[in-house]
């Protein structure tokens, strides 16, 4: 049956066929069945990359295969949540390796989009501590893949939008840990060039990302707020953090009822609720000790937060741009954003390592992440915006894209020629309204 589906962004909307499996050998039928489809998991991808007029749902194929307790490597089916992951690791002492502002993402999803965190700069992405990937191809033929087998497979699959392939399960390593809180200082940076001054700072931490205000302008441009994190020992918590020392944080999460109206969004409002944020928050430096929930995940605390831009939908703009054009090119886009008065609630700066996948979106320098609601005239400013991460050297993160050119695309993504080359052996079986839009699978 058709039914109408939309990623977390709620644009596009797409019409589609939505299939599941939950057993390898209808899953090879459905494949079989049809000319072109696209896997999906939670949907969290912003755009329209797990859209397609035929749509293969994961999340019936979600059982966990095997967990080594002692070494912390672990082998889920595709469908598996990184929340489901932390609900059986947490509490044995492992912790995911990376993991992206949300937990409701599938295993899939994480590899397609090679997703990286707040340890970016430092522990690199998802990709780093995948040991080994099962595949359906375009035959309904199951192939292994890894850093060690078949390894053009692997590294076009990580990061690879869904094109190579139906990931079936993914084998990968955790990280270990003694608790589940997490060491927390803020620092609180009064312009742009403090807060990349603090990036490298604390660049030995593990995890690290700001929140910026980019609607300030005068001395206070680029105003920011810097969560600098590490895994909690033991002997740093309380005695009553003790007692819930590798506990899962549960929290009901509110929820967002209605779309909102339009002056929410205005540019007057995100002033204000920026500087709220600045002023509420903290004298120069804070420390505490906090459950990871409110560190790595605090939307997910605010059920369909997405509905906050209206019913037009929002698009998420994120770019990455190299280190030594970091400085310049943050300024300029900045200053693009504010002259524009386009704020954006969600400002998000971090540090970023190296590359990994063929395809995929680390970077070795900074990446902002700027949510904009879809209203007139933005897909034009945007086009603007990207000709300036052009001018860097830089690109844009195709999980989140929703309608980048695909002339951006060949110009900034060195390898795309290459990986277009590579999936023709799949004769375009898997394939997205995004990877038509940019020209990698038809056009
Ligand atoms: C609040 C929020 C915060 C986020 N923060 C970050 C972040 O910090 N870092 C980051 O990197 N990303 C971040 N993301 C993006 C998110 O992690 C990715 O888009 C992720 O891929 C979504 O996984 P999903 O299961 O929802 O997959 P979908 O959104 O359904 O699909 C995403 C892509 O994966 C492919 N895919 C999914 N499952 C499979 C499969 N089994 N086989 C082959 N291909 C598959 C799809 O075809 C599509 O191309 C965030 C998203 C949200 C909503």
């Amino acid at each position: 049956m058709k039914r109408k589906i939309t990623n977390w962004g709620l644009y596009p909307i797409q019409e589609s066929e939505v299939f599941d499996f939950s057993e390898l050998n209808n899953l090879a039928s459905i494949i079989k069945g049809n000319n072109e489809l696209i896997a999906r998991g939670m949907g969290r991808c912003y755009g329209d990359a797990s859209l397609s007029p035929t749509t293969l749902s994961t999340l019936k194929y979600n059982k966990f295969l095997d967990f080594d307790i002692e070494k912390g490597i672990i082998e889920c089916q595709a469908g598996v949540t990184l929340e489901e992951v932390l609900d059986v690791c947490v509490p044995k002492g492992w912790f995911l390796p990376v993991t992206p502002g949300t937990k409701y993402v599938t295993l899939g999803g994480a590899v397609a989009s090679d997703v990286h965190g707040k340890n970016d700069h430092k522990e690199g992405s998802f990709t780093n501590y995948v040991l080994g990937l099962s595949l359906m191809n375009h035959m309904g033929e199951i192939i292994q893949c890894g850093p060690e087998i078949n390894e053009d497979l692997f590294y076009a699959t990580c990061g690879g939008m869904g094109l190579t392939g139906i990931i079936l399960s993914v084998r990968f390593s955790l990280k270990k840990i003694e608790t589940s809180f997490i060491n927390q200082l803020l620092v609180k940076a009064s312009n742009l060039d403090e807060i990349l001054d603090l990036f490298d700072k604390y660049k030995e931490s593990t995890y690290s990302m700001a929140w910026i205000d980019c609607l300030k302008g005068g001395n206070g441009f680029g105003r920011s707020i810097l969560y600098i994190g590490e895994h909690a020992r033991e002997h740093e918590l309380s005695t009553k953090q003790k007692k819930q020392k590798l506990q899962i944080p549960r929290k009901t999460p509110l929820l967002v009822p209605f779309y909102f109206p339009s002056f929410v969004l205005s540019s007057f409002f995100i002033r204000m609720t920026n500087s709220l944020i600045y002023h509420k928050n903290i004298k120069k430096t804070q420390w505490s000790i906090i459950p990871y929930e409110g560190f790595f995940y605090p939307l997910d605390a605010i059920k369909h937060w997405n509905r906050i831009y209206g019913k037009k939908g929002f698009v998420q703009y994120q770019f990455v741009v190299p280190q030594e054009n970091g400085r310049v090119a943050m300024r300029e886009i900045l200053m693009k954003i504010r002259k524009e008065g386009r704020g954006s609630f969600l400002a998000v700066l971090k540090a970023m390592g190296d590359p990994n996948g063929m395809i995929s979106f680390p970077m070795k320098g900074y990446t902002l992440a700027l949510d904009f609601p879809i209203r007139k005239g933005l897909f034009e400013f945007l086009e603007e915006l990207d000709q300036v991460v052009l001018s860097y050297n830089g690109h844009i993160y195709l999980t989140k894209d929703a309608r980048m050119s695909k002339e951006v695309l060949s110009k900034s993504y060195k390898s795309i020629s290459q990986f277009r080359q590579y999936i023709k052996f799949s004769k375009n079986k898997f394939q997205s309204i995004q990877s038509n839009r940019l020209g990698i699978t038809k056009g």
